[in-house]
């Protein structure tokens, strides 16, 4: 569709699609885009590529979703020639692998980076968005394409004196670029979620003593890490298109099958074996044992008794262990973490946990943190505190949709949009892994992939018909909503309010308390946008650009 205007233009320069974000997302967005014959620009807040694995450089940063399948799929080329040196790459592996991705598809030139994106308003009478940057840039855009992230706005959390610390700090989310030395180091790490997992033992090696503060334990099983089998790699590269498939039609965007049986058809014995097959492979593959683990409170309930047992054998002091169970949450409604020897470290002289539930940190002070009235001194306070996640990245921007509305108003009492993807009043505007989409509940990469293509498909589908404009008709965007929530529902994940669960946007004040992403899984949701593609695109409202300064003939109008 080339945008025959594309190129300079008054006010700013003109593209047929601008791309917000330069990591996993914004990279596939802009291959995509430009394969279509569009002019894309992405604008990158960071130096470089890499998104995530760009900005969270902590010692023991990795993924948890196995590398051979959390990895590009859409060349068959990438895929073969790129090979892991772990069953779960480190992020400088990780950030090796998107920078060679960008340097092979020759990404970079067309992406600004160190330039924010701060401001985006839909011009009605042009048909376009207008967008502007903390650099004063302005840009003109037929599509603007957010792939700003579910996990790129880090959180501080809300204590007295944090500017007064006169230690090194840092949050796990905005790591320095440089190593950071902890040898001979007092450190407090506060949060224990999955980065701190991940820092808590890395740190630990060198450190004198690190100290870390506990609110809310999490639910951690091993990894078990280590390198790469090469008859393994071998097999998996040679049947690569079957896992692909496999992962885009199970629940959580891994290659295999959640069991069919329910925890009830089976004795307690064969629970138990069953259970200790799946720890034993390591990470996700506990959440497929039965079907009703995250629907049945009592099958939960087994698991999590499952689970709170191997923390207990792996922690040493028994009063200790207990302190880092958890037991106000079902397993996996607060994300569950993988780990390379969490619970074990707690069993090193050098480092302890103080649970913030018992004794609060009531300040940060110049030397370290006040807790129960004593004083403890730090040179370095890790902040493992997580994000303002899924709606943070795009509420700091004042994105406009039709008269002006801001997204922040239209989701001021929760997110709303049709498929996570669109919203009503917003035309050209796609949101990837945005709420309401399977998102942080499944394997990013095969959630990433799907938006990209669905978006660049619809935009293929609008060249193709001569349309100019696509927004989701308000009743499309409700009928989302509700099955979003009904879903949500019936399952267990509302009961991690409490425990200030991000999928609740709990862990941020003020933030409206509902479940952020679609918790039916993968292959139903690819299922079901499908299948509003196969209907002409049900629930989209497409319109023409007839005349300059003229309103929008809507010719098409599809009712869910
Ligand atoms: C430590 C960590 C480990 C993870 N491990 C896994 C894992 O194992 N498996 C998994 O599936 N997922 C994992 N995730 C989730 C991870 O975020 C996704 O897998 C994936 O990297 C997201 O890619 P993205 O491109 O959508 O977003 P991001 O990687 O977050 O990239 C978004 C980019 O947008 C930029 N940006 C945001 N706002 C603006 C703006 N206004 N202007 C300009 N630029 C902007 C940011 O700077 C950022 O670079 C992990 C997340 C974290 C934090």
């Amino acid at each position: 569709m080339a945008d025959e205007a594309a190129g300079p233009a008054e006010g700013g320069e003109r593209f047929d699609a601008v791309v917000v974000g330069a990591g996993i997302s914004g990279l596939y967005a802009l291959h995509r885009l430009r394969e279509l014959g569009l002019s894309v620009r992405v604008i990158e807040a960071g130096d470089d590529v890499g998104g995530t694995w760009y900005w969270n450089r902590y010692p023991g940063a990795r993924c948890d979703i196995e590398s051979m399948i959390y990895s590009y799929s859409w060349s068959h080329e990438l895929e073969q020639d790129w090979t892991w040196s772990e069953r779960y790459a480190a992020q400088p592996e990780i950030l090796r692998y998107l920078e060679h991705v960008a340097d092979r598809f020759d990404l970079r030139r067309d992406i600004r980076f160190g330039t924010r994106v701060t401001a985006a308003a839909f011009d009605e009478d042009e048909q376009r968005w207008a967008i502007t940057t903390d650099g004063g840039d302005a840009l003109a855009a037929s599509f603007l394409v957010m792939a700003t992230g579910c996990l790129s706005v880090p959180r501080l959390p809300d204590l007295p004196g944090i500017e007064r610390f006169a230690g090194a700090a840092y949050h796990t989310g905005s790591w320095p670029h440089e190593p950071v030395d902890f040898a001979g180091k007092r450190v407090a790490v506060i949060g224990t979620g999955s980065s701190s997992v991940q820092v808590v033992p890395a740190v630990a090696e060198t450190a004198a003593e690190v100290v870390v503060f506990q609110r809310t334990p999490a639910f951690s099983v091993p990894a078990w890490n280590g390198p790469l089998d090469a008859e393994a790699v071998r097999e998996r590269k040679e049947h690569y298109s079957e896992y692909r498939r496999l992962a885009r039609e199970t629940g959580g965007g891994n290659p295999w099958h959640t069991r069919k049986e329910s925890v009830h058809d089976e004795t307690p014995e064969q629970q138990q074996r069953e259970f200790e097959a799946r720890y034993a492979l390591g990470g996700f593959h506990l959440h497929a044992a039965y079907y009703d683990l995250f629907t049945d409170a009592e099958a939960n309930d087994l698991l999590s008794d499952f689970v709170r047992d191997k923390i207990r054998r792996r922690v040493n002091d028994p009063e200790l262990a207990e302190l880092l169970c958890p037991y106000d949450y079902p397993l996996a409604t607060k994300r569950m973490c993988v780990d390379t020897g969490y619970y074990e470290a707690f069993n090193r002289d050098n480092v302890r946990l103080v649970s913030v539930r018992d004794t609060p940190i009531e300040e940060i002070t110049e030397a370290g943190l006040r807790v129960g009235g004593e004083e403890l001194r730090f040179d370095v306070i890790v902040f493992a505190t997580g994000f303002d996640a899924m709606t943070g990245a795009l509420a700091r921007i004042d994105i406009r949709g039709r008269g002006g509305e801001l997204i922040r108003d239209k989701w001021a009492a929760g997110p709303r949009n049709y498929l996570g993807l669109t919203l009503s009043g917003f035309p050209n505007l796609f949101t990837i892994t945005g709420p309401g989409s399977p998102s942080v509940l499944s394997n990013m990469m095969v959630s990433i992939e799907q938006h990209v293509d669905f978006v660049a498909d619809c935009i293929a589908h609008m060249r193709d018909k001569g349309f100019t404009t696509v927004e989701p008709t308000p009743e499309a965007e409700d009928g989302w909503a509700e099955h979003v929530r009904a879903l949500g529902e019936a399952s267990l994940y509302p009961r991690a309010k409490s425990a200030r669960s991000w999928y609740m946007g709990a862990n941020v004040p003020g933030k409206p308390q509902v479940l952020l992403p679609y918790v039916g899984g993968v292959g139903r949701y690819r299922r079901e946008c499908e299948r509003v593609v196969e209907r002409g695109y049900e629930g989209f409202a497409f319109g023409v650009r007839q005349a300059r300064r003229e309103a929008p003939a809507p010719v098409a109008t599809q009712g869910l």
